[in-house]
């Protein structure tokens, strides 16, 4: 039966397309050897640069994300190759397996899902790796799974500290165009992203951005690779266009994407999200539930997770909630399946966006039948209302 009114996507990613964007997509194709697509294509190649922040090397595949870590890997590492990765959640865990699947030895450090990767523990490894074996150090940003940011300046810093030659490589998927990421500061080497989350694309694109440190090691990594060769890239992209067939319409899409952050300007879209989160959070603390991330300071403002009272569904709720509120929210994921919902708070979305969001949760809570106090809408309000959002000049 046809629902009225609105679908609420607030899952972590994909997030809900804006009108814009949508319009851009739905421009004729054309040809992507044709004079007219360069200007397309350097305008995205160059407009991610400025998303990335960074003066180095920028790929775009047409691919989910998780080709562009498949990219990261083959085009650094060779066979046997080992890397050290952290278990931040489902996302780390799946990034590790690939690994192993491609033939790389894998370190993973465990964690406990709870928060971001631990720099002083990846410096202590590294020191012990004195015969540097590890190639590269393997960290997500934004952990999906969890809602737990990883302090990445940390880590360049602890892997410094090491005195240690392994790459940076970073999953900012679900970070990039929401929580701040620096790549030439921070010292990345590899960063890997996808069109789906905060640059509020439909699925289909995925970016490498990658430092001329790692372009160096990609001539003499031997892992096979051919659709996702850097070295294929480099010369087509210069003039702006690509080896094979790019993501056209999602191109365009991606160019207003660019433009629509840069309006805001980037400061201002990351103050937004973390006062999203915040919000999110107070409203979760009203409601008596706990927030899965407890490492103070690491809350993501992408998404939220909450812990499920004991005994309760969390699959059974968001399941009540789509039936009476038409409000998709994100499942728990391997080891919190149903354990925990994800309240995605990210792209194009606004204070009152998240307060029906909020209340269709809190509905939820109540038809599902779900032990928790009321007030959570009200306490997310008041913090919105105590913490209007600074504004800094758009770029
Ligand atoms: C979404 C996501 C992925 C997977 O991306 P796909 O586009 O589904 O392949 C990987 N890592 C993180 C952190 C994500 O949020």
């Amino acid at each position: 039966m046809r629902q009225a009114g609105r679908h609420f996507l607030q899952i972590p990613g994909p997030s809900a397309v804006p009108d814009r964007i949508l319009s851009a997509i739905g421009r004729q194709t054309i040809d992507h050897r044709g004079p007219d697509f360069a200007e397309v294509g350097l305008k995205a190649l160059n407009g991610m640069k400025s998303i990335f922040k960074t003066e180095q090397h920028v790929f775009i595949y047409p691919s989910s994300g998780t080709g562009a870590w498949e990219a990261a890997l083959v085009n650094t590492m060779s066979p046997g190759d080992k890397v050290l990765m952290f278990e931040t959640g489902h996302f780390a865990t799946l990034w590790n397996k690939m690994a192993t699947k491609l033939g790389i030895r894998t370190e993973f450090l465990e964690g406990d899902w709870r928060g971001g990767a631990e720099p002083d523990r990846i410096e202590a490894r590294l020191r012990e790796d004195t015969n540097q074996e590890i190639k590269a150090v393997c960290v997500v940003h934004n952990e999906t799974s969890t809602g737990s940011v990883s302090p990445i300046a940390d880590v360049r810093r602890a892997i410094d500290a090491a005195g240690h030659p392994a790459l940076l490589m970073v999953d900012t998927i679900s970070g990039l165009a929401s929580i701040d990421f620096r790549f030439d500061e921070w010292g990345v080497d590899v960063c890997v992203s996808g069109s789906q989350k905060g640059l509020m694309l439909p699925p289909g694109l995925s970016f490498n951005a990658v430092s001329e440190r790692a372009m160096k090691m990609a001539e003499r990594a031997t892992m096979p690779r051919s659709y996702w060769d850097w070295h294929d890239m480099v010369g087509p992209n210069e003039t702006g266009y690509f080896p094979y067939t790019p993501g056209t319409n999602l191109l365009y899409g991606l160019n207003e994407a660019i433009d629509m952050l840069h309006e805001e300007g980037l400061d201002n879209v990351f103050a937004r999200h973390a006062r999203h989160g915040a919000a999110t959070r107070a409203a979760v603390r009203a409601w008596g539930l706990e927030v899965l991330c407890a490492r103070q300071g690491q809350e993501s403002g992408v998404l939220t997770a909450v812990l499920m009272p004991r005994g309760h569904s969390a699959d059974a709720f968001r399941a009540t909630t789509l039936q009476h509120y038409d409000i998709s929210l994100g499942n728990g994921l391997s080891k919190v399946a149903d354990k925990v919902f994800r309240i995605g708070h990210l792209g194009d979305f606004n204070d009152l966006m998240l307060m029906a969001t909020l209340s269709g949760v809190e509905m939820g809570l109540a038809k599902a039948g779900v032990p928790h106090e009321s007030g959570g809408v009200q306490a997310a309000m008041e913090h919105l209302k105590d913490n209007p959002q600074a504004r800094v000049a758009a770029e």
